[in-house]
């Protein structure tokens, strides 16, 4: 039922149409019953893969696909079969690979000081209506995205089909969602700050109990960016200083708000 009145344009004042084998929304003359923002969302929300209960591709590291390499710009992606796991870049070149283990326990510590802030929820959700439509633009954009994605699973348009729309698609949402700071405050968010009066203790011994997904929406919520950079100082890090003095030099990042 939630589905069906979520995914129902009328309730956002449209009509839907098909044109070309694709859905065409245009001005229905009724109202709008329920917030265009919200539509998309939750739109998008019951088309995400994540919500089906084998959940594909849950996130299992922290940074992969979300932090960069400061070289070239590419996605970190996890460099196994070694001893221990690394962080890559994905381009083509793999400019950077730095230890997971260290870089994970840094950004952790990054986390938990960040979340000791008395004001962090002041600092998070200021915002100005004026994005509003482009809230909604960059929704409709990944309720496409996800429609082309459908539909080369299904194989009803062929892949090279789906590149093109994707390479005029992805820019855009990649600038909207620079452009657009998070205003939730996701509830882990809460539950990690919930009563812990700034206790970085606390802070910490809640963040490290949190699964990869969770940590990885507090990060969206609090990074404008983490990147990697090239490695400096060759040679073996030994002691804890000379690790904490490597991580500082390599990992460059943004605060969202800041
Ligand atoms: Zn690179």
């Amino acid at each position: 039922m939630l589905r069906r009145i979520c995914t129902n344009a009328v309730y956002i004042g449209k009509r839907a149409y098909e044109e070309d084998g694709k859905e065409v929304l245009v001005k229905g003359d009724w109202p709008a019953i329920v917030d265009e923002e919200l539509f998309w969302k939750a739109r998008n929300l019951l088309a995400d893969p994540s919500r089906k209960t084998t959940r594909p591709g849950r996130a299992k590291y922290l940074l992969a696909f979300f932090g960069t390499c400061d070289v070239c710009g590419a996605y970190l992606a996890r460099l196994g079969g070694r001893e221990v796991n690394r962080y890559r870049c994905n381009g083509p070149k793999g400019c950077v690979t730095i230890r997971m283990d260290w870089t994970d326990m840094f950004i952790g510590h990054l986390v938990c000081q960040r979340l000791a802030k008395k004001d962090i929820f002041e600092l998070l959700t200021k915002h100005d209506d004026t994005k509003k439509d482009l809230a909604i633009e960059l929704e409709k954009l990944r309720a496409s995205y996800q429609e082309a994605l459908d539909m080369m699973e299904s194989e009803e348009i062929s892949l090279r089909a789906f590149s093109v729309k994707e390479k005029k698609l992805l820019p855009r949402i990649a600038e909207l969602e620079e452009t657009l700071r998070p205003v939730t405050i996701p509830k882990v968010l809460e539950d990690l700050t919930r009563d812990a009066r700034g206790n970085l203790a606390t802070i910490r011994t809640r963040w490290m109990a949190l699964d990869i997904p969770a940590q990885r929406d507090v990060l969206r919520t609090l990074f404008k960016s983490i990147r990697i950079r090239k490695t400096k100082t060759l040679g073996q890090h030994k002691t804890d200083e000379q690790i904490e003095y490597m991580l500082r030099e390599r990992i460059a990042f943004e605060w969202v708000n800041e």
